[in-house]
């Protein structure tokens, strides 16, 4: 799957609307609309791959990647620590198949959860 039927390659083309926060060459971060935490945002690479892993042979666009999830990081003030996540697969609990990293913070983040 990629553009135009892809959720996030249709963010990335602006033809559905997202909060977007920050932006870089290759990635761009915005607001999850289903929020886990204070802060809750997606990283996304601007190219469609369906997970992290397959951006592994793009050392490039996966360093901006995590530039920009740690430059969001702190812009949100999450000085006392954050977490990134990033599923894979039905049983890793991914539901978007665009690469995705979560950044999560503002409260604790116990892991693993209970
Ligand atoms: P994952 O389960 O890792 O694939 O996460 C997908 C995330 O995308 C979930 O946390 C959803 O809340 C989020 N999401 C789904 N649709 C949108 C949207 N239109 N804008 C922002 N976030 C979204
Ligand atoms: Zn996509």
């Amino acid at each position: 799957m990629s553009a135009p039927t892809c959720l996030f390659c249709r963010i990335v083309t602006e033809a559905i609307p997202a909060t977007v926060i920050a932006r870089s060459p290759h990635s761009l971060a915005f607001r999850d609309i289903d929020p886990q935490a204070p802060t809750h945002v997606l990283v996304i690479p601007r190219r469609h791959v369906p997970n992290v892993g397959e951006l592994a042979d793009s050392p490039a666009e996966l360093a901006d990647l995590f530039e920009l999830a740690a430059q969001v990081a702190a812009e949100e003030g999450l000085d006392r620590g954050y977490r990134m996540v990033t599923n894979t697969g039905s049983e890793g609990g991914q539901l978007v198949y665009h690469a995705h990293v979560h950044v999560l913070g503002g409260r604790s983040m116990q892991w693993p959860p209970g």
